[in-house]
């Protein structure tokens, strides 16, 4: 995790690019800093300013621009929280913040302004989170977020998965994660044997928005994991500029199946504050989902969805025909 690239200057060398080839870019003072693993820059195309990755982690002046309608808590996860890093939104699973680290910081993130530090656990809060959820027998799945649940120490999570599975009205594990795609390796076998170890059924989601991501250690990787029954999904956010078109969405889903992953969501940008710039607006996403709905057999086929505050689940967006 270490090994990323944390400043603009340092990036704009490694990929060979000036600064008049890119729109303005914010150098310091970040309140969401720069951090590029370098697995990832990898990845990226030298020379190109498009670069699909690279868009994704290129923190620009627009950032700064207060738009209407964006806030620093777009999906209601304040007013969702139970306190120690508990969300509680929608029935029978509630989503723990294990951890307030990542491995990468993605511009568009809509938890880019959450307070981690008030949320993210110490030992002791770890402690409470999970008599909170033993309390709750309505509960069957728990959900491991954050940040990101596979930054804590293989420790750390190991007892905490020992602690979950030990209550008895738990079902189901899921891990949200995009490790796996920065550091591949962390999906280890020590890993695997502790998730296969659980009483409870394991799913891993992770999230990549675009297949150059997905490179051949995380491709092995995720095979072995599949074929030892922990399911794996993905989820992608809609990105202008990025995956808004039907045929790199249709190339992504195509991929991840390849590894044995299935799209799941897609999901409709929600509405941070210096996210604006990767909207795609409503009536094109719907457009291109009715694209990709002709393109891919239906299971392949990730439901396009937004949050929205006090609704009971993601809202569903439907496709629209294109004349
Ligand atoms: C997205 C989310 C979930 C999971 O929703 P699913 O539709 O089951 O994937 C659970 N809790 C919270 C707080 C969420 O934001
Ligand atoms: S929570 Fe996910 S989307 Fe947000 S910065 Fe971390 S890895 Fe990126």
């Amino acid at each position: 995790m270490a090994d990323c690239i944390s400043t603009v200057p340092e990036l704009l060398r490694a990929l060979d690019l000036a600064p008049g080839q890119l729109p303005p870019l914010l150098t310091d003072r970040m309140d969401f800093p720069l951090r590029v693993p370098r697995r990832l820059l990898a990845r990226m195309q030298p020379g190109d300013p498009q670069d699909p990755l690279l868009l994704q982690v290129l923190p620009l002046t627009q950032e700064q621009q207060f738009h209407h309608g964006y806030s620093l808590d777009p999906v209601g996860d304040l007013a969702a929280s139970r306190g120690h890093g508990l969300l509680h939104k929608y029935q029978g699973r509630a989503l723990l913040i294990a951890s307030g680290a990542c491995a990468i910081h993605c511009r568009y993130c809509f938890r880019r302004h959450f307070p981690y530090q008030q949320q993210t656990l110490r030992q002791s809060q770890l402690d409470q989170a999970v008599a909170a959820v033993a309390g709750d027998p309505s509960l069957s799945e728990i959900i491991l977020s954050g940040g990101d649940p596979l930054t804590l120490d293989a420790e750390r999570l190991a007892a905490l998965l020992q602690q979950l599975d030990a209550l008895p009205h738990l079902q189901r594990l899921r891990i949200h994660s995009r490790v796996p795609v920065v550091i591949p390796e962390r999906l280890d076998e020590t890993l695997l044997g502790q998730l296969t170890a659980l009483r409870m059924q394991t799913v891993l989601v992770i999230h990549v928005n675009h297949r150059n991501e997905i490179d051949d250690c995380l491709r092995q990787r995720l095979r072995d994991y599949q074929r030892y029954g922990i399911t794996l999904l993905n989820q992608s956010v809609l990105l202008q500029g990025i995956n808004d078109d039907a045929r790199t969405l249709a190339e992504l889903s195509l991929t991840l199946f390849e590894c044995g992953v299935m799209p799941y969501y897609l999901h409709q940008l929600d509405r941070a504050q210096g996210c604006a710039h990767f909207e795609v607006d409503e009536p094109r996403s719907r457009a291109i989902y009715h694209q990709l709905l002709q393109q891919l057999p239906g299971y392949l086929v990730p439901r396009l969805v937004h949050e929205q505050v006090g609704r009971p689940y993601k809202q569903p967006l439907s496709p629209l025909p294109t004349p």
